[in-house]
């Protein structure tokens, strides 16, 4: 519990855009910034803000950070944030991130730092930077700010209401293990952790193995996600007093907009007209709607997507980096059109077939005749509620199905 001193002035600080190589990501950015702040000021939650995923200049995990800052100092502050900036901030301008589990091309650093002072931008901003595009010059005001492209999503950090949020506890590495891919964090120990009940997204049941750390050179150990502050909190201080986790040099607890939703519009429903299976199994859709993409990794979505037929009716969402494109994040299917067949026939129920355009049936068995007839068979849907792709393949921002009422 913080309580705010007569006098102490609050103020919001962003910061993105500092991924690279060698000094890796956001988070360890503002861990650094926020230890090096002189005494005096009172440091609040961070929180994390995962961003329009489509972005034209992204960098690794499309994060940005903020934080709340209480100080009676203001002048004092910003000096040292200048300073900072300089001396850790500007040399990272111009690094390439690289990432093995993400082989699109990856734009150079160029970190923006922003700073409001009692008033924070509007809400709308937020929202419009995580459902779509936004410009260096769309970006509100700030009553100071540093550097470039990273204003864009530092200041959508400070937008940030927190309306559903999540919480993930991370941890940074030890500098000397900084390039090294493999991570030691205790296997047992996860496993426990993974079944405290607001924990999520921190192993595979499916492949048995852990999703709380990355795979590439950043200096994140591990991430450990919660659906509260205390057992985020709890569950990382539990990994990190197992030996056999690498040791740390101290981790944070982030407010964040994970598993939100937040970039998601409304559910789109639509009819089918036609269904088009690619190599991999990735899955094209026109409907009447646009065209939707079913990827060959979101499995039921896929799934489902590969099942349909022109005539059903669907509802669907996703997020469109090109107009009139929606890429599945959900799927469910709402009607589906009867299958038609010829009748069985009556002597021996084997299934007749068509002699020809307006020719009648005939059995293939005992050569019985029928006037021209069509059954209609109900179809079973491999799914009969929501669809989403397996945990590994979703979104930071994706709400999984169950938490959904
Ligand atoms: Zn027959």
């Amino acid at each position: 519990m913080t309580f705010i001193q007569f006098g102490d002035l609050m103020g919001w600080l962003g910061l993105d855009d500092t991924d690279s190589l060698d000094e890796g990501c956001t988070t360890y950015s503002l861990h650094l910034l926020l230890e090096s702040l002189p005494d005096g000021i009172t440091v609040q939650s961070p929180r994390l803000v995962r961003l329009w995923p489509f972005a034209q200049h992204r960098t690794r995990g499309n994060a940005a950070v903020a934080v709340e800052l209480l100080t009676d100092d203001e002048h004092r502050l910003l000096e040292h944030l200048d300073s900072f900036w300089n001396q850790h901030l500007v040399p990272l301008k111009g690094k390439v991130s690289s990432s093995e589990h993400d082989t699109r091309n990856q734009s150079p650093a160029d970190p923006g730092m922003v700073w409001f002072s009692s008033t924070r931008p509007d809400e709308s901003y937020y929202t419009m930077s995580v459902q779509s595009e936004v410009r260096l010059d769309q970006v509100p005001p700030s009553d100071r700010s540093w550097g470039g492209h990273g204003k864009i999503g530092a200041t959508a950090a400070v937008a940030w209401r927190q309306r559903d949020v999540t919480w993930e506890s991370i941890a940074w590495r030890q500098p000397n293990r900084h390039g090294q891919k493999e991570r030691q964090v205790c296997e047992q120990t996860l496993t426990l952790v993974d079944a405290m009940p607001s924990t999520f997204l921190s192993r595979d049941p499916r492949k048995g193995k852990g999703l709380v750390a990355p795979r590439g050179p950043c200096p994140v150990l591990f991430g450990l996600r919660a659906r509260d502050e205390h057992s985020s909190r709890e569950g990382a201080q539990l990994l990190l007093a197992s030996e056999s986790t690498e040791s740390s040099i101290g981790f944070r607890t982030f407010v964040t907009n994970q598993a939100s939703d937040d970039h998601l519009g409304e559910n789109l429903e639509a009819t089918v007209t036609e269904v088009e299976v690619l190599s991999r199994g990735n899955c094209v859709l026109t409907t009447t709607h646009g065209t939707w993409l079913a990827f060959a990794e979101s499995g039921s979505i896929k799934k489902l997507a590969q099942w349909l037929l022109p005539g059903d009716v669907v509802e669907g969402n996703g997020l469109s980096p090109e107009l009139g494109v929606l890429h599945l994040e959900k799927l469910r299917i709402l009607a589906a059109v009867p299958r038609l067949e010829r009748p069985l026939c009556e002597q021996c129920s084997v299934r007749m077939k068509s002699m020809g355009k307006n020719q009648g049936c005939r059995c293939p068995k005992c050569k019985h005749r029928t006037e021209d007839a069509w059954v209609s068979i109900p179809r079973l849907p491999p799914y009969d509620s929501w669809v989403q792709p397996p945990a590994d393949a979703r979104r930071h921002l994706a709400r999984p199905l169950e938490w959904i009422e």
